[in-house]
């Protein structure tokens, strides 16, 4: 079975063609730039990249490109379009209506609607990627996998605010989590290469990249998370600030007279690591770099407050699973910075965790970091959710075909 994953964007359209029979990735790429000058495709087939500029509208013109490109004679993977058995597509909130993947039919599409108002970014796009996925490719199942499906499993002591309950009777405003499909694949994938049941382990996934967060999975089910109502929370992340003392948001209203927008905009995309290393960087290889060889304070500074938070929550869900047996690390950071790894575990020689330098200086492949007498383990999973939208798109295409 065939099965094309797509993760549609406000302005970009990822995509990875998956051969079921040996999950294999038969080729990859990205349009980016939707609806905006320079749009273009980057198409990767056996390591090599092809790249043509290209005009793109919408999300519709955007799919019918990558199809092309999949079918194309010189670059393309396969005959024609009736090779793709279905479509898997990753949506970004499926509130409280979605626990697993699904079919997405009529009824699934309303529920996606009516969650817009929860994640006005991230649904629109994902929604316009759904659509005209079904109308170039209407005879193939088409499945969701959420984002927030994994964390539906918080208890309520863990996902509701301590503000009014009528707040969360009205307008549902608890934590959600993010990244979920990101903390399935690495817990499942740590439990593996521990050679143990997941449902016998106590794990603390940190998914670091732009967008970070940290999840405590007890036996195999997510019971809290670090990003909340919104991905705004927990973590210091590129250009989001994570966690602050809400007082500051109206402080900070009145006495710069910004508007929700504005204010908004600050703690989304002028945070983070952006906001304290005074503009210098969202990148955190770029602040590594002036941290680490150009002994800039400032950069240090923030690579600091970025590595404690991580740290705190750490200590935080040993404390909330009442121990724990292992600490894995991906996404782009988690998956390629030695040192925030290696700074992160410093602060969990108390839970008896001792890291292996040897061993950490790694990127991007699979690992345990900690030393053979560590109690608690440390590992590097890279991350792949897209392996996981393939996996349940092919499940659930099998079940309604019988
Ligand atoms: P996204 O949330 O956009 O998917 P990624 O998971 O791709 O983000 O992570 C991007 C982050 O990973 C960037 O801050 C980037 O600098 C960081 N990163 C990538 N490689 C390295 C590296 N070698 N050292 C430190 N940080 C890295």
């Amino acid at each position: 079975m065939k099965v094309l994953v797509i993760n549609a964007g406000s302005s970009s359209l990822k995509y990875q063609l998956f051969d079921m029979t040996n999950e294999n990735v038969l080729c990859s790429g990205i349009v980016e730039r939707i609806g905006l000058d320079g749009s273009r495709l980057v198409h990767k087939l056996n390591g090599q990249k092809h790249v043509k500029d290209q005009e793109v509208k919408d999300h519709r013109v955007a799919l019918k490109i990558v199809l092309e490109i999949l079918t194309d004679k010189t670059y393309g993977v396969i005959g024609s379009m009736k090779e793709i058995d279905a479509v898997g597509h990753r949506v970004v909130h499926g509130g409280e209506t979605f626990s697993g993947s699904v079919l997405i039919d009529e009824k699934v599409m309303k529920a996606l609607e009516d969650n817009i108002e929860l994640a006005p970014l991230h649904n629109p796009p994902n929604i316009m990627g759904i659509k005209a996925a079904k109308e170039l490719l209407p005879d193939v199942p088409h499945v969701g996998t959420f984002d927030t499906a994994f964390h539906q499993t918080l208890p309520k002591k863990a996902y509701l605010y301590a503000i009014p309950l009528r707040y969360y009777e009205k307008y549902k405003i608890r934590r959600y989590g993010f990244h979920g499909t990101s903390h399935f694949y690495v817990s499942h994938r740590t439990a593996e290469i521990l050679g143990r049941p997941i449902e016998e382990l106590k794990i603390i996934t940190c998914h670091i990249g732009n967008g970070s967060s940290v999840a405590a999975v007890k036996y195999g089910k997510s019971i809290d998370t670090s990003m909340g109502f919104t991905p705004l929370e927990g973590l210091v992340m590129g250009t989001r600030s994570g966690d602050l003392d809400p007082a500051i948001v109206t402080f900070l209203q009145e006495k710069e007279h910004l508007s929700y927008k504005e204010i908004n905009n600050i703690l989304n995309k002028e945070s983070g690591a952006y906001g304290l290393s005074n503009g210098l960087s969202s990148d955190m290889r770029d602040i590594e770099n002036a941290a680490l060889e150009d002994h800039n304070e400032v950069a240090k500074l923030a690579l600091d407050i970025y590595d404690y938070r991580i740290a705190k929550y750490v200590g935080a869900y040993a404390a909330a699973m009442n121990g724990v047996d292992a600490i894995a690390f991906t996404a782009g950071v988690g998956e390629n910075s030695p040192y925030t790894r290696a700074d992160v575990c410093s602060y969990l020689e108390f839970l008896g965790l001792k890291i292996d330098n040897a061993k950490n200086n790694i990127r991007g492949k699979e690992a345990i970091i900690s030393t053979e007498d560590s109690k608690v383990k440390a590992l590097v999973v890279p991350t792949n959710e897209e392996l996981v939208i393939a996996r349940d798109t092919q499940k659930i295409a099998k079940s309604i075909k019988k």
